[in-house]
């Protein structure tokens, strides 16, 4: 495992910066190359780019509370504690 590789958890921190284009090229490389192999997290970033798409600009606190809870309790589920 390569020590910067992005965990699921880290995914939920950062998107909002991803997806406003404000992660670092570095981090966003890492989050994309999570992407590519975890399905929840590719779920939960197109769940994000729909709500960007219905609201024309994301802020944290447009995340509905039962997706974003939703999420984190499927993370939970999937990582070891
Ligand atoms: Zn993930």
């Amino acid at each position: 495992m390569i020590p910067d590789e992005v965990q699921c958890r880290e995914v939920v921190n950062v998107l909002t910066d991803y997806l406003d284009g404000a992660l670092p090229a570095e981090q966003r490389a890492a989050l994309e190359q999570h992407l590519l192999t975890c399905e929840g997290c590719t779920n939960y970033v197109d769940q994000m780019r729909t709500s960007i798409g219905l609201t024309g600009r994301l802020q944290e606190e447009d995340v509905p509370q039962a997706v974003m809870d939703k999420v984190l309790q499927m993370f939970q589920d999937r990582l070891p504690s």
